[in-house]
């Protein structure tokens, strides 16, 4: 990883995935060892040393953020640095050698929130007691001020609605308070910021839509990150066009419910409308989205991918379980029957589109006839990626409760066979790919010279040979050579 990407350290949350939000489980194979080169730009795309200048309030502090969980908490992490480099502050590599410490928090499943409390507990024997301590994010905004108690040497809570207060927030603690939190989750703000600083410099995130209001049984999401709220759209339309000034030609709109958008502007710009707008910004070659509900997944998203190609064709939709006993449990809002329906009107596009899904196993009262239901969904959905995971109770959730819960040894067992079997779909689907070209973003070098990484608009990752040396960033056309289940390998069409 170079320099600047790895400033932000991103964890995955994901059973052997890259993130959360997080489209294919794409692991490199061992003779392609990929990374991120060093970004060739500051990353900031405003003007932040004029800002360092005009709110000089940081003096030049140095702060770290390490990030746990999804893509959305990856992008809030990039606007945090922005917000902050924009007061003066200055981001280092390692907790170490920072005066302010942060973790973006995931509180998804309970393993994520342990991994948060792990990492504090490797403060509790350092003698570098001057540092700032802050838990960021949904473990924030969950445990509020009982993490003062678990963790005595945090100074600093801070919810995802809050995260323009962190500045003042800081300046507080530099006041003599001991103790500063920003939990409110009532707020209309969608963390827009003068500054962000990005971490890919190809590929910009950008949140249209925050927090969710639907009630899955098992989710926290709505407790951690309040209710809907969604940006209007000519900020959005500002931001992307600024984005692609700066030179990112690929823009990835982000939200727990992404398709759930809903203008607050009196334009009142629907979704596949917003699609639409983004992709005719000049510069703009790629334009992606997550996550999509299926509720509120409509014709007019398939006809945008179909006839704009900016649009790429990759969608994820996330179904659960294939049994609709369990998704009424779930409170997921439609039927397998219902859920199918949609994949049939996805893949029968005119343009070949993926579809990736997540799918949680062992839910209270799943039956070994329900979870038999999910496995022969994944033959009736043959998706192109999936990510499983075991139920996790979580709190505040009303599943939390539900009587018949699946052992945990049982929940491993499902888990292994959903996998095994999507694993053999994917292998098969991808061998018929071989021969085919497709274009990709080359987003990653081998050490070994020649060869490269990439991305298809179907989110697929093809790593291929090239003689050419200057490929970071470019769009390449690659033929498939061999495929494996999580990704593909090819050579350069010269
Ligand atoms: N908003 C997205 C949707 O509705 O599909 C999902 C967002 S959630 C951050 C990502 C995934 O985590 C979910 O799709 C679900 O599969 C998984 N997940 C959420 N709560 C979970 C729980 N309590 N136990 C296990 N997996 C969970
Ligand atoms: Fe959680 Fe359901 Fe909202 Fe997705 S739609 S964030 S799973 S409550």
């Amino acid at each position: 990883m170079g320099p600047l990407a790895s400033r932000i350290r991103a964890h995955a949350t994901r059973g052997g995935s890259s993130d959360c939000g997080k489209l294919f489980d794409t692991p490199m194979p061992p003779s392609i060892d990929v990374r991120l080169e060093s970004l060739t730009r500051s990353g900031l795309e405003a003007p932040a040393a004029a800002l360092v200048q005009a709110q000089p309030s940081g003096q030049g502090a140095t702060f770290y953020i390490e990030t746990f969980g999804c893509q959305m908490n990856v992008h809030d992490s990039e606007k945090v640095a922005g917000v902050l480099l924009g007061r003066g502050y200055l981001q280092v590599d390692s907790p170490e050698a920072a005066k302010v410490v942060f973790y973006n928090t995931c509180s998804i499943r309970e393993k994520a929130a342990h991994k948060v409390f792990s990492r504090l507990g490797e403060f509790r024997t350092r003698k570098d007691s001057g540092k700032i301590i802050g838990v960021l994010g949904c473990v924030a905004q969950q445990e509020g001020e009982k993490i003062f108690e678990r963790a005595p040497w945090v100074s600093l809570v801070c919810g995802s609605a809050s995260y323009r207060k962190l500045p003042e927030l800081l300046d507080e603690l530099e006041a003599g308070n001991h103790r500063v939190t920003g939990l409110d989750k009532d707020t209309d703000e969608t963390f827009e910021t003068e500054v962000t600083r990005r971490d890919n410099p190809y590929r910009a995130y950008l949140t249209i839509i925050e927090g969710c209001d639907k009630t899955c049984s098992y989710c926290v999401v709505p407790f951690t990150r309040g209710p809907e709220r969604s940006r209007s759209s000519a900020l959005i339309l500002e931001e992307v066009r600024r984005l692609a000034d700066a030179g990112y030609t690929e823009i990835q709109l982000l939200g727990q419910t992404v398709n759930s958008y809903r203008d607050p502007s009196s334009r009142r710009v629907s979704f596949a409308e917003l699609l639409a707008a983004v992709a005719a910004v000049a510069g703009v070659r790629r334009v992606r989205f997550t996550t999509s509900h299926p509720r509120d997944f409509g014709r007019d998203i398939v006809d945008a991918i179909e006839s704009i190609p900016a649009l790429c064709d990759h969608v994820h939709l996330p179904v659960q379980s294939g049994s609709t006993r369990v998704l009424r449990a779930m409170q997921r809002t439609y039927t397998r029957e219902e859920y199918l329906e949609k994949i049939t009107m996805i893949r029968s596009a005119r343009r070949a589109i993926s579809v990736t899904s997540d799918i949680i196993v062992g839910f209270p009262g799943e039956t070994e006839q329900d979870f038999e239901e999910t496995m022969t969904l994944l033959e009736a959905a043959k998706y192109d990626g999936v990510f499983s995971f075991q139920y996790s109770p979580r709190p505040n959730t009303t599943a939390q409760h539900m009587p018949n819960a699946v052992p945990d040894e049982e929940k491993g067992r499902r888990l292994i066979a959903l996998q095994t079997r999507q694993r053999d779909i994917q292998t098969a689907h991808n061998e018929t790919l071989i021969g085919q070209t497709y274009e990709v973003l080359v987003d990653g070098a081998s050490r070994r010279a020649g060869q490269w990484a990439g991305r298809t608009s179907g989110n697929r990752v093809l790593n291929f040979t090239s003689p050419r040396s200057d490929l970071l960033g470019q769009y390449i056309q690659v033929r498939v050579t061999h495929a494996g289940p999580n990704s593909l390998a090819g050579e350069q069409v010269i």
